[in-house]
């Protein structure tokens, strides 16, 4: 029995779902799978575990439950370990390298990532008598997986006659893709609904949708705190730097002072996660040391030693990005710390119509949570409450006696490249179901009042209905990857919720394959297809493990891994993102498809001017890349960028992406690394040495090994018209006919016997097509043995 004090059982009383227990846990104690909707605010995180514990569920197996955030899964333990009157040691938490689980724990809450990583050695997660994945309808990867993996595992835990329940939990009636897939659940899980009391919420747009959305935030908190009655108040931004500017400006303009005591703690930057990061990448970095240093002896010095996959300041060995656990808006934030400025003026115009204090208090993930917890603590006598929070207040964590809502309408994604599979933090509208989530939050209490910062045109035509599937966002490379780091060894034919391309995945493996993240496929086995289908796809190697912890396709992050030698870091990151951003040259006047000069001689011959110099001529276009973005970073400081561009041919935009993405990638390479000054963003990066652009042009094979191609051999052509047509001709790895350089490639006029290309592309040329390849680097052919693995 738990002992509950009155407190909590008033509390718990006024919850929707309490109302329902019996009929949900009914319907839990007949089916295997169940899938529970209810209302933000409705009870399901703190309750249905109560539930399931008081129905038997905790006796001889633990109940666990897991969450997309790792906020939630701590304040969730707290809170349900707090209404139980158990110890943590009980009702416990784990998200990657922090937790409080013990032998004793019966109930364990923890993100979707870590479970993911439970079942690599325990597939049956026989540890459990009870699954509940939370958030569903937020449609996180790693939840996304676990539907998929836990399809089959609950009847294999039938058969085995140790059942295991699944309860699939959601803040939306949106789960068609849980219900209707037939390849997931063969009988559709049957659904409860939660009802839930939700009172009325005004809904108010504005005329205009400012760019400057923190400004505006804050002009609409005072307005609110000066003039309408007493109730809560909960602000959407979208990333950590946003809320801590907020919280600093509102604090500053309606100061609470109390005594010394409650005087505010400085806001705690990193969890104490580091150590632990460190500690598994080590492991990491031990086995990278022991693979042996093959075929180095064979190749003149200097050049690129295969096996050195050290990330910079190896000393301290930290983890990339903890990609298991997704809160995109942790991850970075880029150059938006000068909102600070606007938001004083805007003090000081508009004076505060109130003498009332602002209990303001900042909400985000890294929050350490006894920073967290305060929003549920009671608030100081005679002041408003005002919560600054990520999108983690959407549905995640309910915060009480909220009233108002303002709305900044944008949340910070991470956002692909289709093409090259480059990852940017981005701010962007969120979808029409995540702003009607975040105008409820208003009425919980009571009847309440939600402040848009956009207008309702471009609510209308700008906002999504609801967002993508996460799975469906990532590029599949990276996606397969990734479930193969899992230890997931079948994503083809994996159950997804809603699946990815199918032949993508195919292609993927491959690509993978012959990058050397993956072991090289036996090509001529003589297996029959039903062995083939029993035949374990390649295992991970070494290197295809530390590709997978940059943000980038996992070619580019190859090249990055490879890079901390010769100090060709700074080199490759600026490559990297100068190769990802698209159409940095402009072709003024020449259509790709033209195989002629270019209208603008200029332009060809300052591109060949950046090049023209021994060995940074055979590094090609690429060199192009690095000189011109190096110049363009001069220009910019000059305040000349776009005369500049304009004169050059470069795209003044694109450079900007480039900025962004080498200050990116250099974070993130930074990233929990104690030696920060190893790495960071030169503007005026200095043109590589002569040895270091060959070393460059080793790396560039070494991350496009399957984009290789040789000169056609014109003198073994007898006809001359032949010959001539085939002047500029060269047979590519995969394909039959053979590709034409780009006419504005400067290796046009060398055109060395072997080269890597960027890409490949076809174009239809009347009734026939044509293939052409562009980005191109020369290569010495003894360098394939080495670099490209097979
Ligand atoms: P759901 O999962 O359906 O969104 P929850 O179970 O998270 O709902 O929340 C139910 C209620 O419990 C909410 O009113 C919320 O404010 C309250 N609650 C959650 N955590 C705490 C806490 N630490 N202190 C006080 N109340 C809390
Ligand atoms: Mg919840």
């Amino acid at each position: 029995p738990v002992d509950r004090s009155d407190e909590v059982q008033a509390a718990r009383l006024r919850l929707p779902i309490l109302a329902e227990e019996q009929q949900v846990m009914e319907l839990i104690n007949e089916h295997p799978i169940v899938i529970v909707a209810g209302e933000t605010g409705s009870g399901k995180t703190t309750q249905l575990p109560q539930f399931l514990y008081e129905a038997g569920y905790a006796q001889h197996k633990m109940i666990g439950i897991t969450e997309p955030r790792r906020v939630a899964a701590i304040a969730m333990s707290k809170r349900v370990a707090h209404e139980m009157n158990l110890p943590s040691s009980e009702v416990s938490y784990l998200i990657r390298f922090e937790g409080n689980v013990t032998p004793a724990t019966r109930i364990k809450f923890m993100t979707d990532g870590v479970l993911l990583k439970e079942i690599e050695t325990d597939f049956l997660l026989s540890k459990y008598s009870v699954i509940v994945l939370d958030e569903a309808h937020e449609r996180s990867v790693y939840t996304d997986i676990l539907v998929g993996l836990l399809s089959r595992i609950v009847p294999l835990r039938q058969k085995r006659s140790t059942p295991l329940k699944l309860i699939i939990m959601s803040a939306t009636l949106r789960v068609s893709d849980f219900t209707e897939n037939t390849r997931l659940f063969k009988t559709p899980p049957p659904l409860i609904k939660v009802e839930a009391r939700q009172f009325p919420v005004t809904v108010h747009f504005q005329k205009r949708t400012p760019d400057d959305y923190v400004a505006e935030a804050y002009r609409k908190t005072l307005k609110i705190h000066s003039q309408l009655p007493e109730g809560g108040i909960l602000i959407f931004v979208t990333g950590q730097q946003e809320v801590n500017q907020l919280v600093r400006k509102l604090r500053r303009t309606f100061p609470y002072k109390p005594d010394k005591e409650a005087k505010q703690q400085p806001e705690t930057k990193q969890p104490a996660v580091e150590l632990e990061q460190q500690f598994e990448l080590k492991r990491v970095m031990r086995n990278l040391r022991k693979s042996k240093k093959k075929f180095l002896a064979q190749i003149s010095l200097p050049s690129i030693n295969l096996d050195d996959y050290k990330l910079p300041g190896d000393d301290t060995e930290a983890d990339m990005h903890s990609d298991l656990e997704g809160d995109p808006e942790d991850d970075l934030d880029v150059g938006d710390d000068d909102d600070e400025l606007q938001l004083d003026d805007d003090q000081q115009l508009s004076a505060p119509g109130t003498k009332q204090p602002l209990w303001v208090l900042p909400l985000y993930s890294l929050l350490s949570s006894e920073q967290q917890n305060r929003i549920f603590e009671p608030i100081p006598e005679g002041c408003r409450l005002c919560v600054v929070s990520t999108n983690v207040a959407e549905t995640s964590l309910t915060i009480p006696h909220i009233k108002y809502v303002v709305d900044s309408g944008r949340q910070k994604t991470r956002l692909y490249d289709k093409l090259t599979g480059v990852s940017a933090f981005v701010v962007t509208y969120t979808s029409k179901a995540s702003a009607d989530q975040r105008a409820g939050r208003a009425g919980r209490v009571s009847a309440g009042h939600c402040y848009r910062l956009y207008s309702s045109a471009v609510y209308n035509d700008l906002f999504p209905e609801f967002s993508q599937p996460d799975i469906q966002q990532k590029p599949v490379d990276d996606l397969m990857l990734q479930m193969r780091c899992m230890g997931i060894d079948r994503v083809l034919h994996f159950p997804f919720p809603s699946p990815p391309d199918a032949l993508q995945l195919q292609a993927a493996e491959q690509r993978l394959s012959v990058l050397g993240a993956l072991e090289a496929t036996a090509k001529n086995s003589t297996s029959s297809a039903t062995d083939k289908e029993k035949e374990l796809p390649p295992a991970v190697t070494q290197l295809g493990r530390v590709i997978s912890r940059f943000p980038v396709a996992p070619r580019y992050g190859k090249m990055l891994a490879l890079s901390n030698q010769f100090e060709l870091l700074p080199y490759t990151v600026c490559l990297v993102a100068a190769l990802s951003v698209q159409e940095l040259l402009v072709e003024t006047g020449v259509q790709r498809d033209e195989d002629v000069a270019p209208a603008s001689n200029n332009f060809h011959k300052m591109r060949l001017s950046w090049a023209n110099h021994g060995q940074y001529q055979l590094l090609g276009d690429p060199m192009v890349l690095l000189r011109a973005v190096g110049a363009a970073e001069y220009a910019h400081s000059q305040h000349k960028l776009d005369s500049f561009c304009a004169s050059n041919g470069l795209r003044s935009k694109a450079i900007g992406e480039v900025r962004k993405l080498r200050v990116q990638l250099t974070n993130e390479i930074n990233l929990n690394v104690s030696n920060v000054e190893s790495l960071c963003v030169d503007p005026q990066l200095k043109p590589p040495t002569e040895s270091q652009a060959r070393l460059l042009r080793q790396i560039l094979l070494a991350g496009m090994g399957d984009q290789v191609a040789r000169k056609v051999p014109l003198d073994e052509i007898s006809d001359k018209d032949e010959r001539r047509r085939l002047k500029y001709a060269y047979n590519c790895a995969d394909m039959e006919e053979p590709a034409f350089l780009h006419v504005s490639s400067v290796l046009k006029q060398a055109k060395p016997e072997w080269i890597v290309y960027q890409e490949a592309y076809e174009l239809q040329q009347g009734d026939s097509s044509k293939m052409f390849i562009r980005g191109i680097t020369a290569i010495e052919p003894e360098w394939l043995l080495v670099y490209v693995p097979q």
